[in-house]
């Protein structure tokens, strides 16, 4: 089953204006940073439904600004319908052999023949994603040794290299395409997002998400 749509504004128990494109309150409407950027390789963003109106959450962030991306929600989902043969996919996860599969050193494959899933939810979720799609676990698996230092400071990492999802998913399609410098712009934005989080943090103005949380303080992203 997949679970596509937005909330709408009676589902938001805040009750405050919406924005439609990145459905934060207005208070904490994040579309000033988007930077439409068109990528090569597309990308099929996997977000855990907790992860949905979270508001430290970079998926959408990333979702509307890269032109070949797609953001669907839900735990369970259908191969054939989500990741169908057009195009050779690869999981962005760790546990790959190489870092580069073998397909990714085909050079009869092209960056526009290539897809990059990447799962947006917590680790313990990202695990449990995978096993309710066994497809998943086919995939050959793409990983990031040695990324950077995150530039993510609002969520607490388990280990001070794993990267944001949309930090992640970045440096991944740069690394696939060649061409790191195609999403500078997203990456600097990205920086004014953390510290308009951080002041939104710091002011009590983010937006609720739906449900009580117990779990703030959780780990980050699955890449
Ligand atoms: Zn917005």
């Amino acid at each position: 089953m997949i679970m596509n749509m937005p909330p709408t504004l009676e589902q938001n128990t805040t009750r405050r204006p919406t924005c439609p494109a990145c459905l934060r309150t207005r208070l904490a409407c994040f579309c000033e940073w988007i930077r439409p950027i068109s990528n090569r390789v597309e990308l099929l963003l996997l977000q855990h439904p907790l992860e949905q109106l979270h508001a430290k959450g970079t998926a959408r962030l990333l979702h509307l600004s890269l032109a070949r991306s797609r953001l669907l929600v839900g735990e369970v989902f259908d191969a054939a319908l989500v990741a169908p043969p057009d195009c050779r996919t690869l999981l962005l996860y760790p546990g790959a052999e190489e870092s580069a599969p073998e397909l990714l050193l085909d050079p009869a494959i092209s960056c526009a023949a290539l897809r990059l899933i990447v799962l947006d939810a917590t680790w313990r979720k990202s695990r449990k994603m995978i096993h309710l799609n066994p497809w998943l676990q086919d995939l050959p698996r793409y990983s990031l040794p040695d990324p950077p230092p995150s530039r993510y400071l609002i969520r607490r990492a388990q280990q001070t290299h794993q990267l944001s999802t949309l930090e992640a998913s970045l440096l991944a399609i740069g690394r696939i395409e060649g061409d790191a410098e195609r999403y500078q712009p997203l990456l600097q934005a990205f920086d004014g997002f953390v510290q308009a989080q951080q002041r939104q943090s710091a002011h009590g103005q983010t937006n609720p998400p739906s449900q009580p949380r117990s779990n703030q303080a959780r780990d980050r992203h699955s890449v």
